[in-house]
């Protein structure tokens, strides 16, 4: 049967790589609903190449444009604006997959509210689940929801996990969880240049095409803090049972250490359309667009240990994934806070850190019960988080 899908954020990286591998399987799948912030212009690109029943922008006031261009296409697409269009569309009874590709918190409201629907989620917006925790994780469990990472680590983490495996369950006989990071473009960066490393360098990425906000915390390796907390979540292991292990390679995407000695991994060249193939085709596989992967023209893999006095950020996430509660929700949206004045030459490369060290040291983490505690952390972090930036 075609699934019927939902692609949040279908602009970015991620959505388009998601619509990528859907067109080369039109007999598979058919997209009801695309949503962009800003990027009209790409977005009506899209809705002339895939034609969904709804597109939904940022704001109310670029509506009747889009509506105008699209009926003028002769396109059925109905245009819709803000949070509530995008809980609409990913909880729409027609739809069967949603790709939560939105990136940071802006991601959580309609990504929680398709997992409590129980539509297939394909989550690549790591910092909706990072900041909501237990509360999403229980909103899957209820529904029945099928949970599948994306993100390239924990989509390999899934793959090594036992057949059946559905994510929330403690997985038996996982010793511990190998997270690999590739260190990111400042891994060899002398420590005394980081202060003065601009935006550009920083989302330069060696081996990952991506959007900026991503980039920077790869960085900073606050990315990698983001997935520790995201794989106990999805996971169910303590942090204290993931290692991160830094492979400038990017060809093992993760591994899983089970008690017998047994160490799994999911190879494969640094490319998202594998992730993204993978979710949208389990338990099947489909073909995905990547090249196959060529062990000689590699020849070699390497590892080592993360430096956390290069990485504060990774220090920092460690200790909010140990604190629980609100910590991983105060923890996120300082970084989003910083990262975003980083971007706009508000702040250096190592204020970012400093932010959040700052925001974490101030705010006292509660419990996070409800979504009113988190959004309500979330935004006093962002509040904090500002405050402190000149
Ligand atoms: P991107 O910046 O390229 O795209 C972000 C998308 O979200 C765009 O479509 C944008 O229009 C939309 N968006 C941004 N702010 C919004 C808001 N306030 N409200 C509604 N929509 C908004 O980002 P990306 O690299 O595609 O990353 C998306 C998510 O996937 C992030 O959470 C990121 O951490 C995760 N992820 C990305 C990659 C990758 O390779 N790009 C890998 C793993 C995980
Ligand atoms: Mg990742």
């Amino acid at each position: 049967m075609v699934k019927r899908l939902c692609i949040l954020g279908a602009t970015g990286s991620i959505g388009l790589s998601t619509l990528d591998v859907v067109s080369r399987h039109p007999e598979k799948y058919e997209v009801v609903a695309l949503t962009c912030h800003h990027r009209v212009e790409e977005l009506f690109q899209l809705c002339l190449r895939h034609r969904p029943r709804y597109a939904v922008v940022g704001e109310e006031r670029s509506i009747p444009g889009l509506q105008g261009r699209l009926r003028e296409a002769g396109l059925p697409t109905e245009v819709v604006a803000g949070t509530q269009a995008l809980v609409d569309v990913a909880t729409l009874p027609e739809v069967d997959y949603v790709m939560a590709a939105i990136v940071g918190a802006a991601g959580l409201l309609p990504t929680l509210a398709a997992a409590r629907e129980g539509k297939r989620i394909l989550l690549a917006n790591k910092e909706a689940l990072v900041i909501s925790g237990p509360i999403f994780m229980d909103a899957v469990r209820h529904s029945g929801a099928d949970l599948l990472p994306i993100d390239s680590e924990h989509n390999a983490i899934f793959q090594c996990m036992p057949a059946g495996y559905h994510a929330g369950k403690d997985p038996a006989a996982v010793r511990k969880i190998l997270l690999t990071a590739s260190g990111g473009p400042f891994l060899n960066t002398p420590l005394e240049h980081l202060p003065k490393v601009t935006p550009e360098e920083a989302v330069a990425h060696p081996k990952w095409d991506m959007g900026k906000k991503i980039s920077v915390d790869s960085a900073t390796m606050m990315n990698k803090g983001l997935e520790v907390i995201e794989a106990s979540l999805l996971f169910a292991v303590p942090p204290e049972r993931i290692q991160v292990v830094i492979h400038p390679q990017s060809v093992i995407h993760s591994l899983v250490d089970y008690e017998d000695g047994s160490v799994l991994a999911e190879l494969g060249n640094p490319d998202m359309r594998i992730p993204i193939a993978y979710g949208l085709a389990w338990p099947e596989r489909i073909e995905s667009g990547v090249e196959p992967l060529d062990l000689f023209e590699i020849a070699r893999l390497d590892f080592q240990p993360p430096d956390l006095a290069r990485f504060p950020c990774l220090r920092l996430a460690f200790e909010a994934a140990q604190a629980g509660g609100t910590a991983p929700a105060l923890l996120n949206a300082a970084n989003e806070v910083a990262v975003a004045a980083f971007l706009e030459g508000r702040i250096p490369y190592t204020g970012i850190a400093e932010v959040i060290g700052d925001t974490l040291d101030r705010l006292s983490p509660t419990a996070a019960d409800d979504l009113d505690s988190v959004l309500a952390a979330d935004a006093e972090a962002r509040r904090f988080a500002e405050s402190q930036i000149p």
